[in-house]
């Protein structure tokens, strides 16, 4: 690449955080364009490759978290709609799957007593019943989240994106699922939730694969088990060990979000 070509790609990435940054304050529309996702992604992206900071990937989880968040609030679903409410919970025992960053967002979280009080070597203890247990298996399971306390999420703040999605507009198919009944019934889910929270999951899928990161999707309990299993899982992961060598994964997605993160990464790498 020419010294000219260079600086024009400089320009570009600056140019494309500086809008990044500007959504990030006013979250994205329900159909974002293809260039917005790309330009909170190069933000993401910027901070995954932090020069010295070990709670990068934690911190890249929080802006992918943020963007879902300030866009649900620029942007909202009609209230009357959505059947979740506090103390309903059936969705926090069913099968979740995370990515790493998310899964150290949720270790320093518990460290830094976030999770209700719980320290690292009760929230590990309550893991250990969802290690190795398929998402077959997990319906009817009436296995509860590790930070399900008294029926609340303890880390509503610092919960993943694909909890942010699951926002049910019918509870009784959700008992259903609990119970392990209708098992073919698929729960309706709020489209606004679905692609707010969607879209920035995307922003940090794509631009991890952009650095070089695995975008499998990780098994809860035995990811944040394994993020709290040493202090410095986080700044071992960064450096390319593969702290969540035994944890469960989902190696393959809709294709549709399959190719939305290849996109964001190519576009992140041209
Ligand atoms: S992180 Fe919170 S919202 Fe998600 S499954 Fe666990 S308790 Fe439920």
């Amino acid at each position: 690449m020419s010294e000219v070509s260079r600086q024009q790609r400089r320009r570009e990435i600056r140019e494309r955080i500086k809008k990044g940054h500007q959504l990030l304050g006013q979250g994205l529309p329900l159909q974002p364009r293809a260039s917005e996702i790309v330009a909170v992604a190069q933000v993401v992206r910027a901070k995954l490759e932090e020069a010295g900071n070990a709670r990068r990937a934690g911190e890249a989880a929080e802006i992918a978290q943020s963007l879902a968040e300030r866009s649900l609030a620029a942007r909202p679903a009609t209230k009357q709609q959505i059947a979740c409410k506090r103390g309903c919970s059936y969705c926090c025992y069913s099968f979740v799957a995370i990515t790493p960053p998310e899964a150290f967002r949720l270790a320093a979280a518990v460290r830094s007593g976030e999770a209700g009080g719980m320290s690292v070597d009760a929230v590990r203890e309550r893991a250990r019943p969802l290690i190795g247990v398929s998402p077959k298996d997990r319906i009817g399971g009436k296995l509860a989240c590790p930070l399900l306390v008294d029926g609340a999420c303890s880390v509503y703040r610092f919960r993943p994106l694909v909890c942010r999605q699951a926002t049910s507009l019918d509870v009784a198919v959700c008992l259903d699922e609990f119970e392990g009944r209708n098992l073919n019934a698929r729960i309706p889910i709020s489209g606004v939730h679905m692609q707010h929270a969607g879209s920035a999951h995307i922003t940090l899928l794509g631009a991890m694969r952009a650095v070089g990161f695995s975008t499998d999707a990780l098994e809860f309990g035995a990811a944040l088990d394994a993020a709290l299993s040493e202090p410095d899982a986080e700044a071992r992961w960064l450096q390319g060990e593969d702290v969540f060598g035994q944890v469960p994964r989902q190696v393959t997605r809709e294709i549709q979000l399959e190719h939305a993160i290849t996109h964001v990464a190519s576009a992140l790498a041209a």
